[in-house]
């Protein structure tokens, strides 16, 4: 197959994301995203998959300006006037519908675009939005090993100057947020990070364990947040490798912030 996109190995990472004021403030954690997108050659691409393109099918983006998305209320206008004005990459879009088959990803034209997952994020880590971007959707409907099958077929592209760019939380329960504990931890979420920690830092294949793990009930009450950190596992098996800790901690008792490299 031909390819118009060529350039040096690129790690991947999932990002712990956390609050969408992280786009607006200074921290240890959005210091960490910084720090990483200044120590990776330039990527030709930025593939995101984000917590919040959670859908019931696999779509990548494939706009040439995909438009910035404000999926949440109660933020600041601030917030509501930030944009990250990155292309898109049709042609990559194309090629990764090719690259997967038999696996179906569809192409989006129209009604996605960049949203606060992605955005809160490349703030920090890309700054310039001079890389363009793809996000691919969280298909509702696969199950773990197929997330985790997706992101191995996809780890061809960071051989050719794409960087991967999973955004979640490994425990995120909105319901038991403690807004008096901000860098707080409740045991349970302390416990379930730490297992996944152990579980993404020896041995990531068995990352579909956790899905029945005591305390992934609370710590996902939905998957959404957890599922993108499966992309990363699925690229750390292909690469006969295992993450590594980018920055951990926590927020307001039931976020973790942890975010994880892949070589
Ligand atoms: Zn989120």
């Amino acid at each position: 197959m031909t390819s118009s996109w060529s350039g040096a190995r690129m790690p991947a990472v999932f990002v712990g994301h956390g609050s969408p004021m992280n786009t607006l403030e200074h921290n240890r954690y959005t210091q960490a995203w910084h720090d990483f997108g200044r120590s990776v050659p330039t990527p030709q691409a930025i593939v995101a998959i984000s917590a919040h393109w959670y859908v019931n099918a696999a779509v990548v983006t494939a706009m040439p300006w995909p438009k910035t998305i404000h999926d949440f209320y109660g933020f600041p206008d601030e917030l509501f006037a930030f944009q990250y004005p990155a292309s898109g990459a049709p042609e990559l879009a194309a090629e990764i519908v090719e690259l997967v088959k038999p696996i179906w990803i569809g192409q989006d034209t129209d009604s996605w675009g960049i949203d606060h997952g992605t955005w809160s994020v490349l703030a920090h880590m890309f700054p310039d939005a001079d890389v363009p971007v793809v996000q691919l959707s969280v298909d509702a409907t696969k199950t773990w090993d197929e997330h985790m099958e997706l992101g191995a077929a996809l780890a061809p592209l960071r051989d050719k100057g794409v960087l991967f760019m999973m955004s979640g939380n490994v425990v995120h329960n909105l319901r038991r947020i403690r807004w008096d504990s901000p860098e707080g931890a409740f045991d349970w979420a302390h416990k379930f990070d730490q297992d996944t920690r152990t579980v993404m830092t020896e041995r990531p294949g068995d990352i579909t364990k956790l899905e029945h793990h005591e305390q992934y009930p609370l710590a996902s009450p939905t998957p959404d947040h957890f599922l993108p950190l499966l992309y990363l596992a699925g690229m750390a098996g292909a690469a006969d490798t295992t993450a590594e800790v980018l920055v951990g901690g926590y927020a307001y008792g039931s976020l973790s912030m942890t975010s994880f490299t892949v070589a």
